[in-house]
């Protein structure tokens, strides 16, 4: 009998083990010092190899770029550097990355914009080269990207990138293979990243359909009556969601606080179900850029992208819609302004989490600063920030405030001013 109850147990966790998607944990670093602008993220899977040489391509880029920083001098505009990631699971076995790098510095006359992709098969522990997947017709692929980009292909480069297919960088799906050229690999600058896709035939996999989110409405503003005669402050956060994102939330719900937070679109689909939890727990969402370029630097059509990109996956998986933008750095312009028909949302209390990575000196900082009507600023990406907030949280419950959202703390001050 007890025997069976041993079995009945582990056949319980095993099949709840299995049927809970665990998050991937995305590695994210956001810098700002007076000589550069960085944002990095990427995928940290698990897998040992693969994250190995994921990390070394990030710390070698980065190596380089700082070394080319540190050779100048900069006044005004300083340079920035982004490497942003995508990342999906093919036939539950397959892990393909793409890591794209963004740099800018104003001795440059170009930017230099880079990919780079990663296929590992996690059932034999190994990349794969494009010839693992299928026999190509490589001389069909070079007719044909002729064609889509007779402007600006070099030939001579064309020639030498496609001399050696296992260098080809690649990704692919259940139907389609997709190649990657940088910027100057087959064609001149001015065309970009150039990508080619074809159909998978050859290589068959037994795929395990992506699952559709569950697109329900998710938010469910707060019941909760809120006091015109309380000290209230709105608590925000910016860069997340992150693995800390989470026990922030269940803090806050310990503390009937709710917070605005300012998401980065890249990380959205990965962290899917916090970001459910997030607004489940009557919190906030706003827009922070997709992936943390600096906005103001962006032309017209990059501003938008980066900020419909995430407004539209967080509609389209989360079934929200957002209409708060806090600018990266926060920074903003006229034209930033004019272009985009959000409210835009600062900060008057910096707590400088970002700096100080002490959770007693944060909670000091914090402590110290904070009034009644602040708009208070964390990252919660920082494990410093969430332990700042065990000691904040249950101080400022006691001495009588209301924690909030952006909104709701505009709708105080809205009822306060009709008091008036
Ligand atoms: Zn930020």
């Amino acid at each position: 009998m007890q025997k069976r109850l041993l079995f009945l147990i582990c056949f319980i966790l095993l099949f709840c083990g299995c049927n809970q998607k665990r998050e991937l944990v995305i590695e994210g670093v956001i810098e700002q010092n007076k000589t550069e602008l960085i944002s990095i993220h990427y995928p940290k899977t698990g897998i040992e190899k693969l994250d190995k040489e994921i990390s070394t391509y990030i710390s070698n880029t980065r190596t380089n770029l700082e070394q080319y920083i540190k050779k100048n001098v900069y006044i005004e505009d300083i340079p920035e550097l982004n490497i942003d990631y995508e990342y999906k699971v093919v036939g539950n076995r397959y892990s393909n990355i793409v890591l794209t790098t963004f740099f800018t510095s104003p001795l440059l006359a170009h930017p230099i914009h880079e990919i780079k992709t990663f296929v590992f098969d996690q059932k034999e522990n190994k990349f794969l080269y494009l010839s693992d997947i299928a026999p190509i017709n490589i001389g069909k692929i070079k007719t044909e990207l002729l064609k889509q980009h007779q402007d600006c292909i070099l030939l001579e480069n064309l020639e030498t990138t496609f001399q050696n297919p296992n260098a080809l960088k690649f990704t692919f799906t259940d139907h389609s293979i997709r190649l990657y050229f940088s910027p100057y690999e087959i064609a001149s600058g001015n065309c970009g990243i150039i990508k080619y896709e074809f159909p998978n035939t050859k290589f068959n996999i037994l795929l395990e359909k992506d699952s559709i989110q569950n697109t329900s409405l998710l938010y469910q503003p707060n019941k909760k009556v809120l006091s015109p005669f309380k000290p209230t402050i709105a608590l925000t956060f910016d860069d997340g969601p992150s693995k800390y994102t989470k026990e922030i939330v269940k803090l806050l719900n310990e503390y009937e606080a709710n917070a605005t937070f300012f998401i980065l679109g890249n990380k959205v689909e990965n962290y899917h179900d916090t970001l459910a939890y997030v607004l489940k727990s009557g919190n906030e969402l706003g827009n922070h850029s997709y992936n943390h370029k600096k906005l103001t630097k962006l032309s017209s059509k990059e501003l938008h992208n980066q900020i419909e990109m995430t407004n539209n996956i967080v509609k389209k998986t989360l079934n929200y819609d957002i209409r708060l933008l806090r600018p990266t750095y926060g920074a903003t312009s006229g034209s930033l302004k004019s272009n985009i028909d959000m409210e835009i949302v600062l900060w008057n209390v910096d707590t400088q989490d970002w700096k100080l990575r002490n959770s007693k000196k944060i909670y000091e900082k914090a402590l110290h600063d904070i009034k009644d009507g602040k708009i208070v600023l964390m990252h919660d990406i920082y494990k410093s920030t969430l332990e700042s907030l065990k000691l904040l949280l249950p101080e400022l419950k006691k001495r009588g405030y209301q924690i909030v959202t952006v909104s709701e703390l505009k709708q105080i001050q809205e009822m306060r001013h009709e008091k008036k």
